[in-house]
């Protein structure tokens, strides 16, 4: 269980992110973490720490975030609650970005099948969703990529 917030839109994502963090941080608190479009660094920008909320929102410059971002309040279920597991995952290449909530069972599987040579950073079940669609997406569209992903997983989560 945990809490993923999502915002493109006219207000600081930052601001929108970690206010819907705090409120959801009751379905999961081992640890949290924010990406968010930086206008100063010109890409992605991702934050995590073990612990809650506040200690994330203390860890990085608000200056840099621009109008898009997503965020997760983490409860583990693969993978200690730490800074490397906390979501959100980036695929290797880092074009792709995921926060994800519940379980996905056939993700070893999916690892020997579809990663190999990929190299995994975290424990987590996550990680393999974003690496898939970044395969996938060498061979076909970005939605196609996200559905053949989906369509592979198996287990319980959004
Ligand atoms: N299975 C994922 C993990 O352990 C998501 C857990 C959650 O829903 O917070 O990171």
């Amino acid at each position: 269980m945990c809490g993923i917030v999502g915002y493109i839109g006219q207000f600081k994502a930052t601001d929108v992110i970690l206010n819907g963090l705090k409120k959801l941080e009751y379905r999961g608190y081992d640890s949290c973490g924010i990406s968010f479009y930086s206008d100063k660094g010109k890409g992605f920008k991702t934050y995590k720490t073990p612990g809650r909320v506040d200690l994330l929102i203390n860890s990085f410059d608000y200056n840099e975030a621009n109008h898009i971002g997503i965020g997760h309040t983490r409860w583990a279920t693969h993978g200690a609650p730490n800074q490397v597991n906390s979501h959100p995952h980036s695929s290797s290449s880092k074009r792709f970005i995921v926060v994800h909530n519940g379980v996905i069972d056939n993700y070893q599987e999916l690892i020997i099948k579809y990663l190999e040579g990929v190299k995994l950073v975290s424990e987590t079940d996550t990680e393999v969703i974003a690496n898939l669609i970044e395969k996938f997406s060498q061979e076909m569209q970005v939605d196609q990529a996200i559905r053949k992903t989906l369509s592979l997983l198996e287990g319980s989560y959004a």
